[in-house]
């Protein structure tokens, strides 16, 4: 793209233009080498813009209400003056089968808005790759005027810790009486999480809930951690309790921002970030020069016929150097 070109789009996308902010998306999401040298320099010429908004990550299983509770949210959010676009992180290797993630009809009440912008996630590549064309589109998203980010993934796998890393307040989703509080120790979820809600507090469902949310407390109390997470109940279907976890979210990016830490949060995430950028296209490198031999290297291994070190050999041998 033409240098005066990538300045206009950055212009359109700072003016807040949806078609713009969508082209200025489906440039960074391109894997193609001349796209990636464009997409930095839009990213550069947004820079200014960015930063501002609130970044809030939101994940669960499949089921537990994500998309109920976005919906929900981001139209009382719409509705209080804010602008909120929402991304979502879901690498084909974590895609369940199921419903896909950022899709608009997940969303219905939502994406008739016009202060709201839904994508879906980018389609392909590794997690780190998509994570970080993910935290692009968040970027370009602040710099077209949006005031909530809210990054949405599936909460199993890596994904969910991918988001973590990107957002000031990561929130988790978990079902009423499921067992999940205590997989979720197990995966270490709950200390990378700053807010807990136990969804679906309602109807038959809401001792349940609070029996979750208990369970939870005294779990996150054993953990010890300096900032263990808050722990609430919700219900995304009727809207009670909603406010109150946009209150406890504002709360927390609050206290981040006032003691400092949500600089020192963002500069270590720019460190991750460029750290994915560099393994993502280490592995686009790897796919250009040794992209045909590395799958018959891996099925010769894998046959028992090559030896893994050997095969290694092999393959970095093709790079250029
Ligand atoms: P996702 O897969 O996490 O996005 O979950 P969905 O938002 O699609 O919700 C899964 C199912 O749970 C749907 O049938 C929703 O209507 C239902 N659901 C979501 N939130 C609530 C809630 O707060 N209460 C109740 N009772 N059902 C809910």
């Amino acid at each position: 793209m033409a240098r005066q070109e990538l300045t206009d789009l950055a212009v359109r996308v700072r003016a807040g233009e949806r078609a713009a902010l969508a082209r200025a998306i489906t440039l960074v999401e391109s894997r193609r080498a001349e796209h990636r040298a464009d997409a930095a320099a839009l990213i550069q010429e947004v820079l200014p813009a960015t930063g501002k908004a609130l970044r809030v990550g939101i994940t669960g299983v499949p089921g537990v209400g994500k998309s109920t509770l976005i919906d929900a949210l981001g139209t009382m959010l719409i509705e209080q003056g804010e602008r909120v676009a929402v991304l979502a992180i879901d690498p084909s290797s974590t895609r369940t089968g199921g419903a896909i993630l950022g899709d608009k009809t997940r969303m219905a009440n939502l994406s008739a808005r016009r202060e709201a912008f839904i994508r879906p996630s980018p389609s392909a590549g590794s997690l780190g790759g998509v994570a970080a064309r993910t935290r692009e589109a968040m970027l370009l998203a602040e710099a077209a005027g949006f005031t909530v980010i809210i990054v949405e993934t599936v909460g199993v796998g890596q994904s969910e810790l991918a988001v973590a890393d990107m957002v000031d307040t990561y929130l988790a989703l978990m079902l009423p009486g499921a067992g999940d509080e205590l997989q979720g120790i197990k995966k270490g979820l709950l200390e990378r999480a700053d807010i807990i809600a136990v969804n679906k507090a309602d109807g038959d469902a809401v001792s349940a809930a609070r029996i979750a949310a208990a369970e939870l407390i005294s779990a996150v109390k054993i953990l010890a951690t300096d900032a263990p997470p808050e722990v609430l109940t919700v219900s995304a279907r009727t809207g009670e309790k909603l406010a109150a976890l946009w209150a406890s979210i504002v709360g927390h990016r609050d206290r981040l921002a006032s003691s400092g830490a949500l600089d020192v949060r963002r500069r270590e995430q720019n460190v991750v970030w460029m750290r994915d950028m560099i393994a993502d296209g280490l592995q686009a490198y790897l796919a250009q020069y040794a992209g045909d031999a590395l799958a018959a290297t891996t099925d010769a291994v894998r046959s028992g016929n090559l030896a893994p070190s050997v095969g290694a050999q092999e393959i970095l041998a093709r790079l250029p150097r």
